[in-house]
């Protein structure tokens, strides 16, 4: 029996290309920018697809590098803002906003996240420009921060995407604590992906992680409700896309998830099949509607970053350090907001 459609997730990949390289990156930076058609052809199946909500990612490499296709794909979609109900995304290093850009992304209601990973320390041990960029990484982290804080004067809603590594792990919550002063609630702890995670390291991010209960703790108790409010989702967020990563929860069953590559190839979910050219299921050039393509019959997590597939060890590692992340956001829920979260018993340890 086929499920009715409830909502589209769509991620448009904007342009391949990035002006960071940073050293744990997966996304292939090839220099491609879609074109101005696509977006059109874009918005024209959007057009015509059921009213359902729909959210839609903006994605890179870098996708304020194509800022006039940003403009062009957001504005489109405002029309349709009568029709459903439509959440924008975009997941930036920050690096090319300014005041005018967040004011755009304000008006538009977008959710920002932003790829910082704390101090500058931490931030420049793995995030580097481009060697053609011809700037250094502390130039480039000053960047990200500017563009950061014109989103928050924007009133823009940013996460922060900390990347933690075995190596900064220890840093973990310092620059938590950094974060937060410079406004941000929403912290989204992303485990690197590729780079062997140890028992000790594990345990490292076990330790750090249980120092976010007095950090919220003491964040909270001067606060207003709305603010506070904001952290309970943020936590909820944490623990299902902690969920989404480990394999338990795969996307929403009735959503239609598709990502759409510069190039005009039209991805699908599907954690078996091995080459990219497998996941490809249609092309803007010849679909005539997005929610008749060929549905994968199972979802992978991360396809829209990397669109590549990682090998068994890999896998152990996503799992265990999500697996401990998941465990003390639930934990952090209940001590903070005394909620129990579905899911396994939430205790801050021990480590796996
Ligand atoms: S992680 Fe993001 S900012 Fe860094 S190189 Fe990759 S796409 Fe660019």
């Amino acid at each position: 029996m086929t499920r009715p459609l409830t909502r589209i997730q769509l991620s448009v990949i904007l342009t391949d290309a990035c002006n960071m390289r940073c050293a744990y990156c997966t996304t292939a930076k090839r220099p491609v920018w879609i074109p101005a058609a696509y977006i059109d052809r874009i918005l024209a199946l959007l057009d015509t697809a059921p009213p359902v909500p729909l959210d839609v990612n903006f994605h890179g490499g870098e996708p304020t590098l194509a800022w006039p296709m940003v403009v062009r794909l957001a504005e489109g979609l405002a029309v349709l803002r009568s029709t459903r109900r439509l959440s924008l995304n975009m997941c930036t290093n920050g690096t090319h906003l300014d005041r005018s850009r967040a004011a755009f992304l304000a008006a538009h209601g977008f959710d920002v996240r932003v790829s910082i990973d704390g101090r500058r320390r931490t931030h420049t041990r793995f995030r580097q420009p481009r060697p053609q960029e011809g700037i250094q990484a502390e130039a480039l982290f000053s960047a990200t921060l500017a563009g950061l804080d014109a989103l928050r004067a924007a009133g823009v809603t940013v996460a922060a995407n900390m990347v933690v590594t075995p190596d900064t792990v220890h840093d973990l919550l310092s620059n938590a604590v950094f974060l937060v002063r410079r406004g941000l609630v929403h912290l989204v702890v992303s485990p690197v992906v590729g780079m062997p995670w140890k028992d000790r390291d594990l345990l490292a991010l076990d330790a750090q992680l249980s120092g976010l209960v007095p950090l919220w703790r003491r964040w909270m108790s001067r606060r207003a409700p709305h603010q506070v409010e904001d952290l309970r989702r943020s936590i909820l967020s944490e623990i299902d896309r902690a969920t989404y990563c480990i394999g338990e929860r795969m996307n929403q069953p009735d959503a239609r998830v598709l990502v759409i590559g510069p190039d005009g190839r039209i991805f699908g979910d599907e954690p078996d099949v091995r080459s990219e050219k497998a996941l490809v299921v249609g092309h803007l050039d010849d679909c005539r509607d997005l929610t008749r393509l060929p549905a994968p019959p199972r979802t992978a997590f991360q396809l829209m970053f990397d669109r590549e597939f990682y090998p068994p060890h890999v896998l152990r590692d996503v799992r265990r350090t999500h697996r401990l992340l998941r465990r003390h956001m639930r934990h952090l829920l209940r001590e903070l907001f005394g909620e129990t979260a579905p899911g396994p018993p939430a205790s801050p340890a021990p480590a796996p």
